[in-house]
């Protein structure tokens, strides 16, 4: 079993100095003086305080604009997150927003807990305690009740991921005892939450018989497709996103969706979704299931996606309110009406730019606004 992660050569070591990091990075475009660049320099000219003691090494999103991009394929954001371990240790310490509520969450189930997090399904469909499919509902239920201020319903995403799947004739395993990925604590640099979450989850996903994990959120299905067997091994389940199952699933279905009202709309990838996972073209297909509709393309789209501003709920900063707005504006630049997103933080922190600018673009989830089109289904206005 894996101990500590360390850095390999490519995480710094052949860095050229070339600068291409910092020119696609959108946080040294709006705080001036952070740079990608000068944070490997810096820390292989000081590399036991440079980097480690600064505040700047809170303030990267992650968001694998710059490895993209980076000629020698420098993995930057590994980078920063394995140095965010040690500098957690040296009491460099990043801010939480929402006063720490999400983070206190997750370190509250790494503990025994009894939770209450599948009464949304009851109502939804038809569910297991043991199968051969698991749906990782993720953090929704948490986020169902953090973010009501902002008039948002994540479960919702689940609701319509339930239903369509039991439509496609799947009753998942949705347990009780599922925990947080870990996502937001391993990028925070709490490499012991994340461990303690994760062997949950193992644990769990192993008693319920499931031969294979289906995950919505972005963030859960590139923590456990990357995170999760390198530190514990080759996982004995296969890991799918669910927009890939759905793909692969809907012609042997008998689903069929009405056309829809809605005339044109754009799609956000998000970064664990993209430039992370590489997962860019079962979205848009399945969205093409209407052809009626016109999908408009953002000038930053695919590879070149813009990040929504925000990583692991800290360091929420003017920068990360300036990016979700550029990304709010890029979208209906496009003279789309709704904005389709793939991931919940997305879908949050865009309601939440919304909240201080005027706009009538609809920000939607990807699989309600699939389920709200299907026949058979009360059609609402997603
Ligand atoms: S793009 Fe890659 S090689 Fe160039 S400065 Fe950045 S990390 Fe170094
Ligand atoms: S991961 Fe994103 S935010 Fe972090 S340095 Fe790279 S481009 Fe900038």
């Amino acid at each position: 079993m894996h101990k500590t992660m360390k850095l390999t050569p490519k995480q710094i070591d052949y860095c050229m100095q070339c600068g291409m990091c910092t020119g696609s990075c959108p946080v040294s475009s709006e705080i001036s003086g952070f740079s990608p660049r000068q944070l490997i320099r810096r820390t292989m000219l000081e590399p036991d305080t440079g980097l480690i003691q600064s505040p700047e090494i809170w303030s990267c999103l992650g968001c694998a604009s710059c490895s993209q991009r980076c000629p020698v394929g420098i993995d930057f954001p590994e980078f920063i997150s394995v140095s965010r371990r040690q500098a957690r240790k040296a009491g460099n310490l990043p801010q939480e927003s929402h006063h720490g509520v999400l983070q206190l969450i997750a370190e509250l189930q790494t503990h025994a807990v009894k939770q209450q997090r599948t009464a949304w399904a009851r109502e939804a469909g038809a569910f297991r305690d043991t199968g051969e499919y698991f749906y990782f509902v993720g953090c929704l239920p948490y986020f169902d009740v953090t973010f009501r201020y902002l008039n948002l319903t994540p479960l919702e995403t689940a609701r319509s991921i339930l239903t369509l799947l039991n439509r496609i004739g799947v009753e998942p395993v949705i347990s009780n005892d599922e925990r947080c990925c870990g996502h937001d604590a391993l990028w925070s640099g709490n490499e012991s939450v994340f461990r303690k979450l994760a062997r949950w989850n193992l644990e769990v996903i192993k008693s319920s018989g499931a031969k294979t994990v289906l995950f919505s959120c972005p963030e859960g299905y590139v923590t456990f497709k990357e995170h999760y067997p390198k530190y514990f091994g080759k996982l004995p389940f296969e890991v799918i996103h669910m927009t890939e199952f759905l793909v692969r699933k809907l012609p042997e279905s008998n689903l069929s969706f009405q056309s829809s009202s809605e005339a044109t709309i754009t799609y956000h990838d998000p970064c664990r979704l993209g430039r992370l996972a590489g997962i860019y073209d079962p979205p848009r297909q399945l969205l093409q299931l209407f052809p009626e509709i016109q999908i408009l393309e953002m000038e930053r789209n695919r590879e070149n996606s813009l990040c929504c501003g925000t990583i692991a709920w800290m360091e929420c900063s003017s920068c990360s309110k300036t990016l979700q707005s550029t990304r709010l504006q890029e979208a209906i630049q496009t003279g789309a009406q709704t904005l389709i997103t793939a991931c919940p933080k997305c879908q949050i922190h865009f309601r939440c730019a919304q909240s201080r600018m005027e706009s009538d673009l609809k920000v939607v989830d990807l699989y309600t606004y699939l389920r709200k089109r299907l026949r058979g289904e009360p059609a609402g206005d997603a």
